[in-house]
């Protein structure tokens, strides 16, 4: 028990001197699937807590090839340049699927990841997205305390990855490409409602005519969407990702935003809230996870699948049995 505290106080005491290889030690910890490690890891959050808490949390998302890497390596160089730490990491919905993850294989945000300032880790794998979303959380706060100013969330728009990331970021910016006609057609309604700002990337070249009427049309489109609960009406901006024009209005928006969601307290009650709902996200994990991982219940679990699906059982009478196992 003494080694053990020992080397979580160290990895402690590194991140806080802001050392990059005890924060990737520690997140390794957090992604970690072995008992030991997991209540390792809970030590060591517990013992990060006091120092999170005082970064901006922006989320990113758009479908592939929207620009999510060359956007993010773009606002992350301004920030650096403004003297910020920024961390980036990633809630991949096809992690839970396989190893292999559409956002964290790619050599990608290459001067950001050369940047001593910069902190990159793609998306954790895991069983479900609710447990690669909570691993995501949890890295915030070490992340927090090892002093990055600003973290970017990144994930890709597909599923419910989005809700999730949502759920864990101050400000959520969704990327869109300008295409042909309705502009609104395409975007799922709760993600719009979701999102504090609308990006649209790639206004460059020949594109940048369309990218400027497509921003006047959501422009008019979101009008029609009620104010959110921030009192904050999103907004639509374009800019060109490659060649890092519109990053800084981008950033000044997001400042504006924080300016006025600290002033009418949205800010501190948003976290607040989102803290309710990893408590209780957590608890469904963790009942999932204990309720699988039951050697009880991995032994018979086929078995009653096989009667329910030769109607020898009900759903219902297989689920009681099993839940009955797991409480033995
Ligand atoms: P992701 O899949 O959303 O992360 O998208 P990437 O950042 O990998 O970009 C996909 C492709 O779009 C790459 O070939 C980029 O070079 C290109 N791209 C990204 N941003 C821009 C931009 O602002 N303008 C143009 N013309 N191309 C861009």
């Amino acid at each position: 028990l003494q080694q053990k505290e020992i080397i979580i106080d160290s990895i402690f005491k590194a991140i806080i001197a802001q050392d990059t290889a005890a924060l990737s030690k520690g997140i390794t910890l957090i992604e970690s699937t072995q008992q030991n490690h997991i209540e390792k890891a809970q030590q060591l959050i517990e013992m990060c807590l006091p120092y999170a808490n005082k970064s901006i949390r922006i989320g990113i998302t758009g479908v592939p090839g929207v620009g999510k890497s060359t956007f993010i390596e773009a606002l992350g160089n301004l920030l650096l340049q403004k003297g910020k730490k920024v961390a980036v990491l990633a809630v991949d919905p096809s992690s839970t699927i396989s190893h292999g993850s559409i956002l964290g294989d790619k050599t990608r945000m290459e001067s950001l990841v050369r940047s001593s300032k910069a902190f990159i880790r793609p998306s954790p794998s895991g069983n479900s997205l609710g447990g690669v979303a909570q691993k995501t959380r949890e890295s915030i706060i070490l992340c927090e305390a090892a002093g990055y100013d600003v973290i970017i969330i990144e994930t890709v728009g597909v599923g419910q990855s989005e809700t999730a990331v949502h759920s864990m970021v101050d400000f959520f910016l969704l990327l869109k490409l300008a295409g042909a006609g309705d502009e609104l057609q395409g975007i799922k309604r709760g993600i719009i409602e979701m999102a504090d700002a609308l990006v649209i990337n790639k206004a460059d070249g020949d594109n940048l005519t369309r990218a400027r009427k497509a921003k006047n049309q959501f422009r008019k489109a979101l009008h029609l969407y009620p104010l959110t609960q921030n009192s904050w009406s999103p907004e639509v901006l374009t800019c060109s990702a490659i060649e890092g024009t519109g990053i800084e209005d981008i950033w000044k928006m997001i400042l504006k935003y924080l300016k006025i969601t600290s002033e009418n307290g949205f800010f501190e009650k948003n976290r607040i809230q989102q803290n309710k709902f990893w408590l209780l996200q957590t608890i469904e994990e963790q009942l999932k996870n204990s309720f699988y991982n039951n050697p009880k219940v991995k032994a018979a679990l086929d078995s009653k699948i096989e009667a329910v699906q030769q109607h020898k059982i009900t759903p219902f009478a297989a689920a009681r049995y099993l839940l009955g196992l797991n409480n033995e």
